[in-house]
């Protein structure tokens, strides 16, 4: 994983609209769409449309509290859209290169469909 500036960064350019993605969900602080690898019937990722690399860099956002909530609604909209907290979901933050992110921009995976295992790998 490299460091990106968000001229060059990958989700930045989602964001914009320069890159095409599958757009499930937008507000003014947050963009969902859909994973391009799903690794279970439903993956999205929440990404927030300021650029920080990971969550703690995230956090020290002066708004970094409210954009959270307002990501983690986004989210919750669309597991009330699809009809996913029956059977459940899981949401997961990659960080770092032993945490297994390869995306250098803050988003979190929304995963459901399918049994998930314990722990992950
Ligand atoms: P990470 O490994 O936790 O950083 O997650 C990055 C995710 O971004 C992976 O699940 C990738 O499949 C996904 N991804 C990479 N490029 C794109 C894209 O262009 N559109 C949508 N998802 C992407």
């Amino acid at each position: 994983m490299t460091e990106s500036t968000t001229e060059t960064c990958l989700f930045c350019r989602i964001v914009r609209g320069e890159i095409p993605a599958g757009r499930l969900r937008e507000s003014p602080d947050s963009l969902a769409i859909a994973d391009i690898s799903p690794q279970a019937p439903h993956h999205c990722l929440l990404i927030p449309k300021r650029h920080a690399t990971d969550i703690g860099e995230f956090m020290k956002g002066p708004r970094a509290a409210e954009e959270m909530a307002d990501l983690l609604a986004v989210g919750l909209g669309l597991v009330a859209e699809k009809g996913l907290s029956e059977r459940g979901y899981r949401l997961v933050v990659n960080t770092g290169r032993e945490g297994g992110q390869t995306v250098p921009h803050l988003h979190i995976h929304l995963l459901a469909g399918r049994e998930m295992g314990w722990p992950p790998g």
